[in-house]
Parts: C-alpha cells; structure tokens; sequence
C-alpha cells in the first residue's frame, strides 16, 4: 500500500477522536504529516505503529480497525493517543527506513554505564547510572520523542506494533518486560490465530523464551517506557510472511489486551 491510500483512510476516522499532527517530516519526494489521534478517558495507553516502513501491517490494522479499538478504549474508560504511521516516508517507499535512509530509527535512550561509557543497549542486566534521551537521529525519531517527553502523563500502556522480516513462515511473538503473566494470555490468545515463535531466535543473538517472549533493553521506545515507569510495554511482531488480514487480528488483540490493561489500573 502507499502512503496516500494510508492517509486517506485514516483520515475517514477523524470524528472519532482528535485527529491531528505531532510534525511534519519532508524528503526530495514530498512532506508528510506525522498523524495522531488522540481520544479523551482515563488510563492513558499509547498506541504506535509504522517505525519500519516495510512492516505495514501496523499501520494498516489501525487504519482498518481504529473505530472499533476507539469504542472498546471508550467503553472501558481508557484514553488513547495513537500513533499510526511514525515513518510515512518509509511507508511509501516499502522501506525499513524512511527515504533519506537514516537509521536505525527505533531508538530511543542510552544507558550511561558507571565507568562513565555511553551505550545503546544492554544485553545482560548490568549497574547503570542513567539514561539518556537520543538528541541525534532521523528526524522522525527526533519528533516522536519530543512529543512522548510532551504527554500529560506516562501512560500506563505501550504497544509497538511491527513485523518481522527476517525470517520465514507464519508467526508470531512479542518484546515485553517484567511480568510475563498479561503478556502470556495474549499470546495464548494470538495463537489461536497464527503459530508463536517460541525458543527461536528471532534476531542476531536474541531469543524468545517458551512463551515466545523476548526481554532486551534495546534503547527502544518500549524500553524508554519502561524505564519511565509505564505498567505495561511491548511490541507485538507478526513475520511479514504472515497474511495481512491474520496480521491485523494478530495485532487486534494486542490492542484490546492493552486497553483491558490499562482498564484494570
Ligand atoms: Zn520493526
């Protein structure tokens, strides 16, 4: 799908919340909006989606099924601002990254280590003394942070929505930190809908656990969320060999298991 057709359809959902813009980003081919929608309620859950352009099912299931996750948030009193396209650019072109190619466009702290080094990832839990805000990267990135640093409150949820393109089949898994247990239920729940990924190695040197979950503080805006004290936060991934409309379910759930999460606080 391209851009246009994204935004259009996602724009037929403007009267069910606010629906504006956090930024505008711009490359030799265009300017895009970065869109949000945001609807009024209690628990906030920040909802995101479209950091890799070639992982569209994110953006695809909001724009196809945002009126009924806006009536579930509305009916359990859970607010959302939602996020569906963080890479418009990268969306058109069917890139990982957006079409000036800046990268990795994902990533959102540093950890600063005792002995004073700065680094972007921690693969073993080790002492660290801060962390800090990503200042540099691709102007996407920049925007989202700024507009994170700007809500009201920190949510009490956040989901990521993405794809896996590495690796082949039907499948399903998630990142997520903390307790497995509400993580658990919905991936029990996603199964009924495609396979899970569970003990496989869904990266270079990263793992699911039995549950196909994976625990790493990759700097990522799901680990930014955690560290800044949000209850609930994952990302959701379905390989981008899985069939679209199962993709879109996939991530349903996850949607509604998160308001349901946020609904419980
Ligand atoms: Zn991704």
């Amino acid at each position: 799908m391209r851009w246009n057709e994204l935004e259009a359809g996602l724009r037929r959902h403007a009267s069910l919340g606010i629906l504006d813009t956090y930024g505008e980003v711009e490359d030799p081919k265009g300017r895009y909006p970065l869109l949000r929608l945001r609807t009024a309620g209690g628990a906030l859950c920040v909802i995101t989606a479209g950091f890799h352009g070639d992982e569209q099912s994110g953006p695809i299931s909001l724009m196809e099924h945002l009126p009924e996750v806006i009536d579930y948030a509305r009916a359990n009193d859970v607010a959302l601002a939602v996020y569906p396209c963080l890479n418009p650019s990268g969306f058109d072109a069917f890139s990982r990254y957006n079409r000036n190619g800046e990268k990795p466009n994902n990533w959102f702290i540093d950890y600063e280590l005792p002995d004073g080094r700065v680094i972007g990832e921690l693969r073993e839990i080790v002492p660290y003394t801060r962390t800090l805000l990503r200042t540099v990267g691709p102007a996407e990135t920049r925007a989202l942070i700024a507009e994170m640093e700007r809500l009201p409150a920190t949510p009490v949820g956040a989901l990521d929505l993405h794809q896996d393109p590495y690796f082949d089949g039907h499948l399903a898994y998630a990142y997520a930190f903390g307790d497995p247990g509400p993580y658990i239920d919905l991936i029990n729940r996603s199964e009924r809908i495609v396979p899970i990924a569970r003990s496989h190695e869904v990266d270079d040197h990263t793992h699911s656990d039995e549950h196909g979950l994976v625990y790493f503080h990759d700097g990522s805006v799901t680990d930014y969320f955690m560290r800044r004290g949000t209850a609930y936060t994952a990302v959701v991934e379905t390989t981008t060999d899985t069939d679209m409309a199962l993709a879109c379910q996939v991530n349903l759930v996850w949607m509604r298991g998160f308001i349901d999460l946020c609904a419980r606080v």
